[in-house]
């Protein structure tokens, strides 16, 4: 008579474990965005780059926080994330040191951060 209870109580201890392992919805408090990645897991800022909590699992996004000579903020970070694009920002410099430019910065299907101007006609990239 007992069985069905048994199997049953054995599939709410399943049930609570994969719980336990569902990682935690991002939020302000513990990460910027969720992974434009491996969707599950939650980008966090560390001192030089942006990455992904789920390296561990094998998720390999990240992204440097200083792009062609300029910091980004954390807002514009996150606007990256989840926008996938940003608000033109002003002041990369350019590689010979002749100066500087305002660019937005996108992240292309690949999660690579790519530079867009907004004069440029972008090529569809596959
Ligand atoms: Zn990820």
């Amino acid at each position: 008579m007992h069985t069905l209870d048994v199997y049953l109580h054995y599939q709410l201890l399943a049930l609570y474990f994969q719980g336990a392992s569902t990682p935690i919805p991002a939020t302000a408090a513990n990460g910027l965005a969720p992974c434009p990645e491996c969707k599950q897991g939650v980008v966090r800022l560390g001192p030089k780059s942006a990455s992904c909590n789920r390296w561990k699992e094998g998720c390999k996004f990240s992204i440097w926080l200083e792009q062609h000579g300029k910091k980004l903020s954390e807002s514009q970070i996150t606007q990256l994330l989840e926008k996938r694009r940003t608000n033109v920002i002003k002041g990369f410099k350019k590689e010979d040191g002749s100066g500087s430019y305002d660019a937005r910065l996108i992240l292309t299907d690949g999660f690579k951060v790519r530079l867009e101007f907004d004069n440029e006609v972008t090529p569809k990239r596959a």
